[in-house]
């Protein structure tokens, strides 16, 4: 059967060709990013892995969890690319270039599948997060003719940490903002009618610990105003509730069903069919909201949702972004993406488009990307003249918009970030002078950053004036 060629947009496009070109000078490991529903997959399956296979390479596809297997062969199937599954009931088929497998199957075989691992010259990674040096190390090492690409969208560990280990060479899709600004991710507008009280919830792990977070949001109090924002903000909307333990997605479902909305909740421990069924019903129409703890953060592709509800304090980033751009998704209808932020996600990581700047040495540089709560009717914004919700005007501060400082940035770092992100977070000659002095750049570096950087100064200009 013949298959048309996948369309790919132009920084699609673009990326896969950048990919290709590391791939071909030998770059043993190149990590791709790019923002939730930004079409890594077209990039990845239709731009990379189309043009590996035509030339002949062994390619493998890890998937970090068995419930995907299915869903990479189907888009892998979809651009014309036979690829076959590798799991504990099936042995590699030697017939087939491409095969997906999940890591834990490929841990566990390891040894047994020795000759034919050495065979493989590409591996793919998807949601390159999950990979933990030293278990992830020691199966790459057992690939030793396989260049790998990783693929995410948030190039760092779960804590912050960095992923230099395991790849060197850096491709960087488009921003949340540039892909939101292009109209290829729809623009959140978020609402924060409550705070929870986190003073006395433990940490362990980075994370809020989940019993003490299941006491403060797990009661009908706080399930109530979640509800009524729902049925303010967006009634009948298809939405995911974000939960923090598996009774508090049970009880929220339950109080909006009491409620008369179409909802259910989905867990780990649910029959896989029964839980597919729930998703699918969220696209169909047939559930409206839909609430879970973990299940549906990550890999879990509905367009149609338009909806999310915060009810799970977390401290990851990751976490906070992979939740928020489950929504971003664009679909014919969808204006916006509407998030309910009864968690405080957003105060504490920003808004979702925020400009994020991460390295492969250091992981996620963790800025402050302030936001502003208007108290009036409750809408979370980005520092601005005006409520984006009611148009309440703003002074001083809270109108100020985010200026983030070099001066806050180590020696260390400022010597080995990316240049380019570099030159995004300067502000002024002072900042310019510090990355040539600490990088040995010349009079001539200096020339042209410092016209960069009145050009880019001059257009946040324009774009303030215009807001
Ligand atoms: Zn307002």
């Amino acid at each position: 059967m013949k298959h048309a060629p996948l369309q790919l947009r132009p920084y699609q496009r673009k990326n896969a060709d950048e990919i290709l070109a590391c791939l071909e000078r030998g770059v043993r490991g190149v990590l791709y990013v790019l923002p939730t529903a930004g079409g890594k997959t077209v990039v990845v399956v239709g731009g990379v892995i189309r043009t590996v296979v035509d030339v002949g390479w062994p390619t493998v596809f890890l998937v970090h969890r068995r419930e995907l297997l299915q869903q990479s062969v189907r888009q892998l199937t979809a651009v014309g690319i036979d690829a076959a599954i590798v799991d504990p009931d099936h042995d590699p088929d030697p017939t087939a270039l491409v095969h997906v497998c999940s890591i834990d199957t490929l841990k566990a075989r390891k040894g047994r599948l020795a000759a034919w691992l050495r065979t493989i010259r590409l591996v793919v990674v998807d949601e390159a997060h999950h990979t933990v040096a030293p278990g992830w190390q020691a199966l790459l090492e057992a690939m030793p003719n396989a260049q790998r690409l990783g693929v995410t969208a948030t190039p760092f560990r779960g804590d912050g940490k960095p992923l230099g280990d395991l790849f060197e060479v850096v491709v960087r899709g488009p921003s949340v903002m540039e892909l939101t600004a292009a109209g290829f991710l729809c623009p959140a507008e978020v609402w924060a009618p409550f705070s929870p009280d986190l003073s006395g919830v433990k940490v362990s792990r980075g994370d809020f610990s989940a019993g003490d977070l299941d006491r403060v949001m797990n009661n009908d109090k706080v399930t109530k105003l979640a509800l009524n924002s729902y049925a303010a903000r967006m009634p009948g909307e298809p939405a995911i509730a974000f939960c923090s333990s598996i009774d508090h997605a049970r009880r929220v479902a339950e109080l909006f069903s009491a409620a008369g909305w179409l909802s259910v909740s989905v867990d780990g421990d649910m029959d896989p069919d029964e839980r597919d069924a729930a998703i699918s019903g969220l696209a169909a129409g047939r559930i409206q909201v839909l609430t879970s703890c973990m299940i549906i953060s990550e890999g879990t592709d509905i367009p149609v949702v338009a909806g999310a509800i915060f009810l799970r304090p977390t401290k990851s980033a990751q976490l906070y972004m992979q939740q928020a751009g489950r929504v971003l998704r664009i679909n014919p209808g969808k204006r916006r993406a509407c998030i309910i932020d009864l968690a405080d996600n957003v105060k504490l990581h920003g808004m979702p488009e925020a400009d994020r700047t991460w390295s492969l040495q250091h992981g996620l540089i963790p800025f402050t990307h302030r936001t502003v709560r208007c108290p009036v009717c409750h809408r979370r914004f980005a520092p601005a003249a005006a409520c984006p919700g009611c148009r309440r005007t703003f002074r001083g501060q809270d109108a100020a918009p985010v200026v983030r400082r070099l001066e806050q940035l180590a020696d260390s770092m400022v010597r080995s970030l990316p240049i380019e992100d570099l030159e995004r977070i300067a502000v002024n000659e002072k900042d310019l002078l510090r990355i040539a002095r600490l990088r040995n750049y010349r009079d001539g570096w200096l020339y042209y950053a410092k016209q960069r950087l009145s050009q880019r100064l001059a257009k946040q200009f324009e774009m303030r004036r215009y807001a």
